[in-house]
């Protein structure tokens, strides 16, 4: 079946299922009331705002440079550095690397990028075993499920239902706390981290001047599975990088407050090679994996690279309409909500997204809750224009449009046929776009310009 057509059932069914909103609504809210809190601790956050959207935008704009000045000083401490045109560049770079590891298990923190370049799937095939070790993902995990989203990976589970899951049933009962649950994946997960060869992460941040990654979190996995294994593997889409150490203070509060709620996270890791001669702890060997993965397609539209700014906190998902009614699956894209209806055309142009720019109010919504002040909505406007130029929508849509424009643009065409007309010719091309449940919007029986002209005695 079609993507786009997927895309528009799944909606339907989910729009609808009581239990699911009750559980979104339920956790959303509960995301709201501590995301107030959490930006109370800025005096002035639209400066703050803008300090990082100004940072990254610098960053956009000179991404070559702040990418080789990041890999001199990564490389100065030890690390290696790989780049991976695309997904598969990247899995190969792993698999080299779990092999030359006799590698039989990672242990993985939560990365978004590791979603992208279907990196379990992969080395399972390979006889890796892959363990997500944050609780949300490996929830999902059990749940045979990807992450529904970018923050809190299973917003949509309540916790009887987590419990029900096979490998949580066998020890836990419905009546399980969370903290009773959370108490069970710690036991299970704690021999893994001791014993996985390997630890993959994603990278929240990248400084260039100091050459470091840095990883935020709340629940220490990625920081052990950082400091356990003998291999740590970093991987991260070029873009993450911030020009300096003194840039990192605005970054990390504003993440934790839009993404979480949080001042600050509980653990926040600046990560500047593998373990130093007078080092105890750490591992061996630390590699990063840059992402290309089609970014540079996007940064060459001039319009739409401001998309790159985005830090991944979660929050324009959060406040999104549609997100909230259709839910995170339902966009069958490994970013959903507003920032995925972006991106998602240019990181998979083969795989045909445009159709999720269309997934939005334009109620801007997600431009005003963004701490990197991208103006998603009009971005979504720029992939709109690129979907019908490239030819993506069809014939009817285009001949819709055609009769549209033609109208809208001479007075005495557009006031032709007079309302009982138009209303007519609503009704039998645009019913089913509209949708049954929803009124048809009805043609005044007298336009504004003839109520004009009439109050004001005009010919
Ligand atoms: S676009 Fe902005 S609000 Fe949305 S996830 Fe990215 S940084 Fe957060």
């Amino acid at each position: 079946m079609e993507k786009r057509q997927q895309v528009i059932l799944s909606s339907e069914s989910i729009a609808f299922d009581k239990e699911h909103r009750k559980i979104i609504n339920y956790n959303i809210s509960k995301y709201i009331g501590a995301a107030q809190q959490g930006k109370s601790q800025f005096v002035n956050i639209n400066l703050a705002k803008q300090r990082a959207s100004a940072t990254k935008n610098k960053v956009i704009e000179n991404l070559d440079k702040f990418l080789i000045e990041f890999e001199s000083n990564f490389i100065k401490k030890g690390g290696k550095i790989i780049w991976a045109q695309n997904a598969e560049d990247a899995i190969a770079e792993i698999k080299k690397i779990a092999k030359s590891s006799s590698c039989n298990h990672i242990v993985k923190s939560k990365s978004m990028v590791t979603e992208e370049i279907n990196l379990n799937k992969e080395l399972v095939a390979d006889s890796v075993e892959v363990i997500e070790t944050d609780l949300g993902e490996y929830i999902q995990q059990l749940s045979g499920e990807p992450p529904y989203h970018i923050v809190t990976p299973a917003m949509h589970k309540s916790k009887e239902s987590i419990a029900e899951l096979p490998n949580a049933k066998k020890q836990t009962d419905s009546n399980v706390s969370p903290n009773e649950l959370a108490e069970f994946v710690r036991n299970e997960l704690r021999d893994k981290f001791i014993t996985a060869q390997i630890g993959v992460t994603g990278a929240n941040y990248l400084i260039a001047d100091t050459g470091s990654v840095v990883l935020t979190e709340n629940e220490g996995n990625a920081i052990n599975g950082m400091a356990f294994p003998k291999v740590h593997i970093s991987i991260c889409g070029i873009e993450k990088l911030i020009p300096s150490i003194y840039d990192l203070d605005v970054f990390i509060t504003l993440l934790a407050s839009f993404g979480t709620g949080q001042q600050i996270t509980t653990y926040n890791s600046i990560i500047s090679g593998p373990k130093q001669n007078d080092e105890d702890d750490g591992p061996d060997e630390m590699y990063l994996i840059l992402l290309d993965n089609n970014r540079t397609g996007l940064l060459a539209l001039a319009e739409q690279r401001r998309a790159l700014a985005c830090i991944k906190c979660g929050a324009c998902s959060n406040v999104c309409p549609v997100y909230k009614n259709v839910g995170g699956h339902t966009y069958g894209a490994v970013y959903g909500g507003p920032i995925g209806s972006v991106i998602m055309p240019h990181l998979k142009p083969e795989e045909n997204y445009y159709h999720l720019s269309s997934a939005s109010t334009m109620c801007g919504k997600c431009t005003a809750s963004c701490p990197v002040g991208i103006d998603i909505h009009k971005l979504l406007l720029y992939n709109r224009r690129d979907f019908v130029a490239k030819g993506h929508s069809t014939k009817t849509e285009n001949l819709y449009r055609f009769f549209w424009k033609t109208a809208m643009l001479k007075r005495s065409k557009m006031d032709k046929g007079g309302a009982k007309v138009k209303n007519f010719m609503m009704r039998q091309f645009f019913r089913k776009q509209w949708g049954e449940r929803r009124e048809m919007p009805e043609v005044v029986t007298k336009s504004f310009n003839q109520q004009w002209r009439e109050q004001r005695g005009i010919k």
